[in-house]
């Protein structure tokens, strides 16, 4: 079974989507790895390391994409422009695997399917225990809330530490960091490191006690936000009275920080508005906004994707590809991530497309030359599939009927409200990235 590496095609993407350290697992699960000539140049990974650790390297990419399965960083979704020459290479029947946006270019996936190819999304790996080694999401957010306070202290006219010398005392740059999930945490973590003082404010109240025990002073704001964390641990969506009391509270923040790294994001939504143009207006001129939510709408009313904006002094940096700028370290996590995904997806050296198992069911985009993700078909105005027994979960494509005995709430009574209920759900349309929970999912297809 040939499991292929292509280079990267996305403007400025230095990432690669399978290191060589990860490549003599993968041959002794008996994968064979095939590496275009090049792919790890950017993150600093030459094609004799691949050969010493077992990979064949070619020039010729329609050969890579005739591989059983194809490895990519960002395929077509995430990949929009040069992403589309590879939509003639992918063939019926076999497997892409990477990031690929569905929820927001949900018609690339609709292309993708017309190929043939069975398409898996990596930003839909459930957050259940059994596939934390697989979350990608997770590990690209670590970089980027690293990187996002290198690129602040950079732009920053001071230090960030405080230091007493013979020239007097400078005193701590102060930073606030706006959502403390998996990015905002590492940005206070790495912010704390550099001697800032460190301020997070973020919606679930869970937060607090991270924020605290990385060294960072939780902000208080009067606003009621007992039913802002859904049954995965997401924020969920509150109302434009709350966003404008938010931004109203926050400001006073804003105006006495030195640096605001803002991360605020509601899975499947547009981000939350949280610094009007006021806001950055009441900022001392020197100070640095780095909105790591531009890419879907922003969290700073100034920011603009990619772009450095400078508003009264205040300088707003928009980046959408951090990981990229830490293209090492970021390879290593997300290869790590790919293996772990690919020694769940095949046994005995053959693509097992095992729906009753949630992570691969989760991820699984299109297959059989169409759409069978549930949300993304949503999306995309499809009717909801009617099940084929080859997209059902054998559990339930198979199950007799109740024999008297079994107990009737496991066979038709609603799901327990567990975090188990994730793991045990059957609907296969069941995306956890949504924010929603499952049951509300499972809900909404059966009406
Ligand atoms: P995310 O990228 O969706 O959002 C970033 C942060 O923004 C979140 O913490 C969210 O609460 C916050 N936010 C949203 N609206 C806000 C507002 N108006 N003001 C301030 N903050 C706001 O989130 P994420 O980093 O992917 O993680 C979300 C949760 O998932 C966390 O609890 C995290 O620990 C958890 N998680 C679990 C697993 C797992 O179990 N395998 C893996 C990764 C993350």
């Amino acid at each position: 079974m040939k499991v292929a590496v292509p280079k990267e095609t996305y403007p400025g993407e230095q990432r690669v989507a399978l290191i060589p350290a990860n490549l003599p697992q993968l041959v002794r699960a008996g994968m064979e790895v095939m590496v275009e000539s090049g792919a790890g140049v950017g993150a600093g990974f030459d094609d004799a390391q691949y050969e010493e650790n077992g990979a064949t390297i070619t020039t010729d990419r329609t050969a890579i994409f005739a591989a059983d399965v194809v490895v990519q960083v960002r395929t077509l979704g995430a990949n929009q422009k040069a992403g589309r020459d590879d939509l003639p290479r992918m063939k019926a029947g076999g497997v892409v695997l990477g990031t690929c946006d569905p929820l927001g270019e949900p018609a690339a996936a609709n292309d993708v399917a017309e190929t043939g190819a069975s398409l898996f999304s990596l930003e839909m790996i459930p957050r259940i225990t059994r596939a934390q080694s697989m979350d990608v999401l997770s590990s690209m957010a670590t970089i980027a809330g690293y990187r996002a306070v290198l690129l602040a202290a950079v732009e920053l006219p001071k230090m960030y530490p405080m230091l007493m010398t013979a020239a007097g005392t400078l005193t701590a740059a102060r930073v606030f960091v706006i959502g403390a999930g998996v990015a905002g945490l590492q940005a206070i973590a790495t912010a704390k490191r550099l001697g800032a003082v460190v301020r997070a404010y973020d919606v679930r109240p869970a937060c607090r006690e991270q924020v605290e025990s990385l060294g960072g002073r939780f902000v208080e704001l009067k606003l009621e936000t007992e039913q802002s964390e859904d049954k995965g641990g997401y924020a969920k969506a509150m109302d434009d009275a709350f966003y404008a009391r938010q931004r109203e509270l926050m400001a006073e923040v804003v105006a006495e920080s030195d640096v605001v790294i803002t991360t605020a994001a509601i899975p499947g939504k547009t981000s939350p508005l949280l610094i009007t143009a006021e806001a950055v207006a009441g900022m001392t001129a020197g100070s640095v906004i780095v909105d790591m939510a531009t890419e879907r709408g922003g969290n700073c009313a100034l920011s603009k994707a990619d772009e450095r904006i400078v508003e009264h002094g205040v300088v707003i940096l928009g980046p959408t590809n951090l990981p990229a700028e830490i293209p090492n370290h970021a390879s290593q996590m997300f290869s790590n991530n790919v293996t772990k995904f690919l020694l769940n997806l095949v046994k005995d050296g053959a693509v097992e497309m095992n729906l009753e198992d949630e992570i691969i069911r989760d991820t699984l985009v299109t297959h059989s030359g169409q759409v069978v993700h549930g949300r993304v078909r949503e999306l995309l105005g499809l009717a909801p599939l009617a099940a084929p027994e080859a997209e059902k979960p054998a559990s339930e494509a198979e199950k007799p009927a109740p024999e008297p005995e079994e107990p009737a709430a496991e066979a038709e009574g609603p799901a327990p409200e567990t975090n188990e209920t994730a793991e045990l759900d059957p609907d296969p349309d069941t995306p956890v990235t949504t924010g929603e929970s499952s049951t509300d999912v499972a809900k909404e297809g059966s009406e």
